[in-house]
């Protein structure tokens, strides 16, 4: 591997990945289930090529989370991805649908009838089932994707009802709350949702997913029910932004 960057740098990784899954697993079973029954995806978005294969290769990471189309496309080629998965995370306009479906194993952000729509114009156009989630607005000051809770039932079942996609769980991105019991009952709130979803047993939906914590919140969703934290942070440091996003 190319090593652009000094050791520090990777073995910062190595420990932030054991530290974090230490908290995953503690908080598994804190909620009842196994250590093993909460998957942890490492955000990339902004991350290079570098750090993210040596997250893969070297320290076990085994399914990654891009934001943006284009970000994932330059990156993929390079990326050591036979036994890692890549999910969509970010909002997906219709006219970059084309490029990404087929080319991540989840599309997590599903967030209107008509993305869902274009998804599968294309993955039918390939031959292929595109796996989605449905994307939840549980009122975050800074997304402003996603269903409202109230239509998220209803919605998923229409979005169900389309050839050429999937529906695999829900996925959300939770508000910045002080009050760590009132995000709690946030994600006890998604939980109950997704429980009621799966209830209806609709022969093509298959409730697997519920994806929700991130670097700041992983903890407390997994306490409310997620089996599915998205860390970024956490994990590769802050974030550095260039202008060009
Ligand atoms: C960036 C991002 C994350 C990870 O955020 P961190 O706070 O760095 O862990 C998770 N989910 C989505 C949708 C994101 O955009």
């Amino acid at each position: 591997m190319e090593k652009l960057l000094n050791d520090s740098a990777f073995d910062n990784i190595r420990e932030n990945l054991k530290v974090i899954r230490d908290k995953i697993s503690e908080a598994a079973v804190k909620s009842g289930r196994g250590e093993n029954d909460v998957s942890l995806m490492a955000v990339t978005k902004t991350i290079d090529v570098p750090r993210i294969n040596y997250a893969i290769e070297e320290c076990g990471v085994n399914l990654i989370g891009e934001n943006r189309v284009q970000e994932f496309e330059s990156k993929a080629g390079e990326l050591s991805l036979s036994g890692c998965k890549a999910h969509l995370i970010g909002h997906l306009q219709s006219n970059k649908a084309k490029k990404i479906v087929g080319r991540v194993d989840v599309i997590q952000s599903v967030d209107t009838v008509s993305i869902a729509r274009e998804i599968a114009k294309h993955a039918l156009a390939r031959g292929i089932t595109q796996k989605v989630l449905i994307e939840v607005n549980i009122g975050c000051e800074w997304s402003k994707f996603g269903f409202d809770i109230s239509e998220t039932g209803e919605k998923t079942a229409e979005i169900a009802e389309i050839d050429g996609i999937k529906v695999e769980g829900l996925m959300c991105v939770a508000p910045i709350c002080e009050n760590n019991s009132e995000l709690l009952k946030i994600f006890e709130n998604m939980h109950k949702l997704f429980i009621d979803i799966d209830s209806k047993k609709s022969d093509n939906i298959d409730m697997k997913i519920l994806s929700m914590g991130m670097s700041g919140d992983y903890e407390t969703a997994i306490l409310g029910g997620s089996n599915l934290v998205r860390v970024g942070s956490a994990i590769f440091g802050p974030r550095i932004y260039s202008d060009k996003h």
